[in-house]
């Protein structure tokens, strides 16, 4: 068991990647505490991965842009555990898009607020019990959106730039007490965000979901979409302990579409 003892709180654990990693986690031992805006859905996933792995989870419905909502979730999940996290995962986001000349305030805060601020607010809450205990690992979900430009998203790609500004000088802060912190970025990834985004190029374009898809698909140059397991094997290993190496970096898992 990789991650026996551990504690760990997913962000966006309800769904999608964050679900995902949630329960590549616990299959490896670990108490897992899920976060996000939909109560339903965070509880539903906690229950189904203390049933299938036999592990004690928590959850409760947060808003991570929200900074109080995000320390009262997380007293929530100490609550349940007696301490933690040793483990967080900075997992939620958004993802809209639009010409930049349409891109309202409300729309470019929205994507600061959940998609920066959000890890923010997390890992400074989950910081000093990392420190206290001398191991700790952080893993920010960003995008190859933040290692390259795209059309129409420049308010989710500067979010994501941001995200790993934050991953590499937080990485140097805490090099020497045992606490890794990276960012994973992967490319366009089999869930609900996907299929969200190929709904708004079909009514935006006028284009077939099928070719829509068929676009995105392109993108890679292994031709396919990422699934969100694929995603949450990168996050087990910078989870455990092999990965105490690996610090301050920003690893693709995009199927080469971006070559960084
Ligand atoms: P989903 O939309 O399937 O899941 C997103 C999760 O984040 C949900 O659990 C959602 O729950 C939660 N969430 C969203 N906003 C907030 C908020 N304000 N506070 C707390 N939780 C929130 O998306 P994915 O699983 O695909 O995405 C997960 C991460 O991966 C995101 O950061 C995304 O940017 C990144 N990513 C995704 C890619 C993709 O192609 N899918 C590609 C590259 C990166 P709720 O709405 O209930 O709050």
């Amino acid at each position: 068991m990789l991650l026996a003892d551990r504690i760990a709180f997913i962000t966006g654990g309800g769904r999608g990647i964050g679900r995902a990693v949630a329960l590549a986690f616990a299959r490896e031992g670990a108490r897992v505490a899920l976060f996000a805006r939909t109560a339903a859905e965070v509880e539903r996933a906690a229950r189904a991965i203390a049933d299938e792995c036999g592990v004690e989870t928590a959850h409760a419905a947060c808003d991570v842009s929200d900074r109080e909502g995000v320390e009262r979730a997380f007293a929530v999940a100490r609550g349940r555990f007696g301490r933690g996290p040793d483990i967080l995962v900075n997992n939620a986001g958004i993802a809209e898009s639009a010409p930049l000349v349409k891109t309202t305030d409300e729309m470019w805060q929205r994507h600061l607020a959940i998609n920066l601020n959000g890890a923010f607010y997390c890992t400074r809450a989950a910081l000093p019990a990392m420190i206290e205990r001398g191991w700790g690992r952080v893993i920010n979900v960003a995008s190859i959106a933040g290692k390259t430009g795209a059309p129409y998203i420049a308010a989710y790609s500067a979010s994501k730039h941001g995200l790993l500004g934050l991953t590499r000088s937080v990485a140097l802060e805490v090099a020497r007490k045992g606490v890794t912190v990276n960012a994973i970025c992967p490319g366009y990834v089999d869930t609900e965000m996907t299929t969200r985004a190929i709904s708004n190029i079909e009514a935006t374009t006028g284009r077939s979901a099928a070719d829509a898809l068929e676009a995105i698909r392109n993108m890679s140059a292994q031709r396919r979409l990422v699934t969100p397991e694929e995603v949450a094997a990168l996050a087990l290993l910078l989870a455990s302990d092999e990965g105490r190496g690996i610090t301050g970096q920003a690893i693709n898992v995009d199927g080469g579409s971006v070559l960084s």
